[in-house]
């Protein structure tokens, strides 16, 4: 057993490599679905965007329902009770704005022909499919994730505001935004490929660098919503 000092900084860790899992065979699936493709014509592509859809719908239940038990678990940690949050699960299949999922995964097929009419090689024109379409599931499992975790915070009373601390392999904009902190009712933005934890926050931020309320520099996207902005 941990040290109880360093106890939220372990369920931090676990709920972290638990949804880096997810997000890894997640992401294997829809990549051995495209690879698997026998070419990439309309009846291929569409298969890929309806089995892809479907995979990551699970991963994105999978990912919201393990970020409910940890924002749970923290709450339990620190103050001895927790009101347990029914998450709204179904909604996180589908959180980019005006878009249906199985269009959304269609896009790494109209990738292809795109780049094939510009006369790209075959090869090129799939491997670039593939780095869109999986793009597009760890961007869509981080929207649940974020979708949920807000569910989930706002369910508990003691959160008054939470961390956004990063994932295993955070780049540039999220090591730049990382440590800002977020009203519990603020939805925190991404980014491609995002992977940040919203960690909660009671009377004092557990973790370092914490700066002040929602500082990082933002943009709005009219299907993911707000956005971290490319930094200068
Ligand atoms: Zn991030």
């Amino acid at each position: 057993m941990p040290r109880p000092s360093n106890r939220l900084a372990y369920l931090h860790r676990q709920y972290r490599d638990a949804t880096a899992s997810v997000r890894e065979r997640t992401r294997r699936h829809v990549a051995t679905t495209w690879t698997s493709l026998p070419d990439y014509k309309d009846n291929s592509v569409e298969h890929f965007a309806n089995r892809s859809s479907r995979l990551v719908a699970v991963g994105a239940i999978t990912t919201g329902t393990l970020t409910a038990a940890f924002i749970e678990s923290v709450v339990r940690e620190r103050t001895g009770r927790a009101t347990r949050a029914t998450i709204d699960t179904a909604r996180l299949t589908s959180l980019r704005k005006n878009i249906d999922p199985v269009e959304v995964y269609m896009r790494p097929g109209r990738q292809v022909w795109w780049e094939l009419s510009k006369g790209v090689d075959y090869l090129t024109a799939v491997d670039r499919g593939l780095t869109r379409a999986l793009t597009l599931t760890s961007t869509d499992l981080q929207l649940a994730k974020i979708d949920a975790g807000s569910q989930a915070i706002q369910a508990q009373p003691e959160i008054v505001a939470y961390e956004r601390v990063t994932g295993p392999t955070p780049c540039e904009l999220c090591q730049e935004a990382a440590g800002t902190l977020y009203k519990s009712d603020e939805l925190m933005e991404l980014h491609d490929n995002c992977s940040c934890d919203l960690v909660p926050v009671f009377g004092e931020p557990q973790f370092t660098d914490a700066t002040d309320y929602g500082s990082a520099p933002t943009t709005e996207n009219d299907e993911l919503g707000r956005v971290l902005a490319t930094l200068p």
